[in-house]
């Protein structure tokens, strides 16, 4: 379902990732681990062509997602994305801002949009919620919403970046709770997280990267039980 080979990236004379490599299948949650600038944002947001490559291939259901003539508003309905900050529109209730993007960006009958935000709000257990603004809320209804709000599109792939690392403890498990449902259901995921307890559980398989490289990679078991690099456990230290 997604495909990269040999991704690079550079940011001027810095090379943030260095040659990229890995398949995820439909249905499949990998986790994506490493240290603060091992280029694990920049990853992600190449997937959903935020940040363009300078070499290498990135596909999504076989379509290329660095090439010019893509149509990118096709490719970010088939991939959500939600990041640490949920940038909501403040302006906007719970309900509203789930359903901005299919009525001005798809332009789909506003009933039926209105339907599937009630049903999304239900989804990410925010029953009664619906007409807050997001001040009202706490930081991990606020990115229950933001995933909402991301379904809201349909996608096929859902990525996910730190999204609990700036909640407060007691609603991080709120929003792990969403995710693992989603998981359950059969959505393919892309997370980056510094929760290992979460990646052990959920994930497939495990990407440890580095300086720009997958350092190793393999199950929950394999990754954070038996890592073989010297790296990897190092990282695993300072964070189990
Ligand atoms: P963290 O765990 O802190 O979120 P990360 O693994 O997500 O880190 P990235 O955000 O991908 O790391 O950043 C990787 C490197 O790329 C960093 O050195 C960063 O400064 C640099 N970088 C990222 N985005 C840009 C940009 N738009 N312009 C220039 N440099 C950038
Ligand atoms: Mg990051």
């Amino acid at each position: 379902m997604v495909r990269l080979h040999d991704v690079h990236k550079s940011f001027g004379q810095i090379e943030v990732l260095k040659g990229i490599s890995f398949e995820v299948m439909k249905g499949e949650v990998i986790c994506i681990i490493g240290p603060s600038g091992s280029g694990k944002s920049t990853l992600i947001r190449c997937i959903n062509a935020l940040v363009p490559i300078n070499s290498g291939s990135i596909t999504v259901e076989g379509q290329e997602v660095n090439d010019a003539a893509l149509d990118k508003l096709a490719l970010r309905r088939k991939v959500g994305m939600v990041f640490q900050q949920y940038n909501l529109f403040p302006h906007k209730t719970a309900l509203q801002n789930i359903m901005m993007a299919p009525i001005h960006v798809l332009k789909q009958d506003r009933s039926e949009v209105e339907a599937r935000a009630r049903a999304l709000i239900k989804k990410v257990r925010l029953e009664g919620k619906e007409d807050a603004y997001p001040g009202e809320l706490s930081g991990g209804q606020q990115q229950r919403v933001a995933i909402a709000r991301s379904l809201a599109m349909r996608p096929d792939l859902m990525l996910f970046d730190e999204v609990t690392a700036a909640l407060d403890p007691e609603t991080v498990k709120e929003v792990l709770v969403t995710i693992r449902e989603l998981a359950g259901e059969g959505m393919t995921c892309i997370l980056v997280t510094h929760e290992m307890g979460f990646a052990r559980e959920l994930a497939n398989h495990i990407y440890f990267t580095d300086q720009g490289v997958i350092v190793e990679h393999g199950s929950p078991q394999e990754i954070l039980d038996h890592p073989r690099e010297a790296r990897t456990k190092a990282f695993l230290e300072q964070v189990l």
